[in-house]
């Protein structure tokens, strides 16, 4: 007999993606890699707990492992209407759901499924049309379905106001087009895992489907019969749809692939490359005129920044890149030893981009060349701070005249070796150009090792103690400090390939 399986939305969500992840969390839960990073996860707690409060006051549901507790209560209050209710707790044969936020009204009944995205996906409409349906079975009146989520529009002033925070969007009529393919869904996944015991694993191929709409913590396990490297390690921006074309003609080690003329002439170069051991390719034409660029004093320097859903600073969006830390090497004129400055915000400075903003403006007072990787990057932060203090917008933009980008001679192949594996990325580039240095190498850092790890450990300092704060701090300014060696150290190679002929 089919027995019905517990689903949860963000089951019935993941099993809407693939059906095989609910078979894989219940029989082989330890090939999970995390995938989702702890700051989004964060994200999104804050802003469920701030959306709570959008419609006034409410009565919560507290969490309980079980379930049937959470239940309960929410038909006590249920019946307390008029009321607001969050994480009101429902379950129609094994099918449980939480409503972030539920509108009690005297007759109906509105939901309120809350995001901290910045727009509405598919997966999202699954997910409130699936409260829906189990609301609806249970006989409750379900007058409205709507998905809050975040105003990516909306700027901070002194105090945040949630009314603008949130957008909200009526999607009543797509929740009730949903009823019967979320039917069809629940039979299926039942009769899917009633079938597959756990000596009997489904067979499923991998697909688009792996990382959308998120990044499957499966895809390792799933993977792991393929030949190394693959289509998958292609690098440089091969697009996954691309990717999987590949993948399904066959063509899956780089062996297939290197003769398949489909392929921009990018990918298949860095197949070549690893295929046939070729030496490092550098196009010292290339080199020079960049380096024909450079003005002394010559800064290099790197920006470490974070996003949060939930504006903290005046002036700021949603999302926004907040900078909170650089490092600055210094090379004042042709033969001058290296200096190097830094800035890491206070945790509890209200106002750190502005003393961000303010340091490196003495930093670097004067107009030499500001050497940079990813010129899509720093140049849009001083743009952001400019708009934020008008008073710093000719200093601001007096810094991104002078700037010079080191990535480009790396992303347009002038300068390639196979170490790089397709990617133009500096974690990808300081150990191909200087192999086995210790002392170039992310791997040793102690506590921060790439931009997702600053940030995180930033947002991490809040609430921890002294010493932990400051082993922290450590982490992050020798993190920073390597970004930026390491260009003074593309410099320095720059400079050889070209003879020392510099300036
Ligand atoms: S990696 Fe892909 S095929 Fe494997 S469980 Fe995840 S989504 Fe399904």
């Amino acid at each position: 007999m089919m027995s019905n399986v517990h689903l949860s939305k963000s089951k019935y969500c993941k099993c809407v993606q693939c059906k095989k992840i609910l078979w894989l969390e219940k029989y082989k839960p330890e090939f999970a890699v995390k995938t989702a990073k702890d700051s989004v996860l964060e994200n999104g707690t804050k802003v469920g707990k701030i959306a709570k409060g959008l419609f006034g006051n409410y009565q919560n549901i507290e969490f309980n492992e079980n379930l049937n507790i959470m239940i309960e209560k929410t038909q006590e209050l249920l019946r307390n209407k008029p009321n607001i209710i969050t994480e009101a707790s429902f379950n129609y044969k094994n099918n449980f759901c939480s409503v972030d936020i539920l509108k009690n009204d005297v007759d109906v009944i509105e939901i309120y499924e809350v995001k901290s995205s910045t727009e509405i996906h598919d997966i999202y409409l699954d997910d409130a049309s699936y409260q829906y349906y189990v609301l609806s079975k249970l006989g409750l009146n379900v007058k409205k379905v709507s998905i809050v989520y975040i105003n990516n529009q909306y700027v901070r002033g002194e105090e945040l106001e949630i009314g603008k925070l949130f957008n909200i969007e009526d999607i009543t009529d797509i929740a009730k087009s949903k009823q019967e393919e979320i039917k069809n869904n629940i039979d299926m996944i039942n009769m899917y895992m009633t079938e597959h015991s756990e000596n009997n694993e489904p067979i499923t191929d991998i697909g688009l489907k792996c990382s959308d709409p998120y990044e499957c913590e499966f895809w390792e396990y799933c993977t792991r019969d393929l030949p190394k490297p693959n289509v998958f390690d292609i690098a440089g921006g091969m697009r996954k749809t691309q990717k999987f074309e590949k993948y399904y003609q066959g063509k899956i080690s780089f062996e297939d692939l290197q003769h398949d003329q489909d392929l921009n002439s990018k990918y298949l170069e860095q197949i070549d490359f690893e295929l046939n051991n070729l030496k490092p390719k550098i196009d010292i034409e290339a080199i020079r005129n960049i380096m024909d660029l450079l003005k002394y004093p010559l800064y290099f320097i790197d920006y470490e920044t974070y996003q949060v859903a939930i504006p903290e600073i005046k002036g700021t969006r949603p999302y926004q890149q907040l900078p909170f830390q650089y490092s600055l090497h210094i090379i004042k004129e042709k033969g001058a030893s290296i200096e190097h400055r830094e800035f890491l915000a206070e945790v509890d400075d209200k106002n750190f981009i502005r003393h961000f903003a303010e340091s490196m403006i003495k930093d670097i007072p004067n107009n030499g060349s500001i050497i940079i990787y990813n010129k899509a990057f720093e140049p849009a932060r001083n743009r952001e701070i400019a708009e934020m203090y008008p008073d710093l917008k000719d200093e601001m933009y007096r810094l991104n005249n002078n700037m010079v980008d080191f990535l480009e001679p790396f992303k347009q192949r002038k300068y390639y070796t196979k170490e790089m594996h397709g990617s133009a990325s500096i974690k990808a580039v300081l150990p191909a150009l200087y192999p086995n240095d210790p002392e170039l190498d992310y791997h040793n850092l102690p506590v921060v090792h790439n931009g997702g790890e600053a940030s995180e450990a930033f947002l991490s300092l809040k609430g921890k103690s002294k010493e932990e704060q400051e082993k922290i701090r450590h982490g992050l300014l020798v993190y920073c400090e390597l970004d930026t060696y390491a260009m003074v150290k593309i410099w320095m190679k720059f400079k050889e390939i070209i003879g020392g002929r510099v300036l």
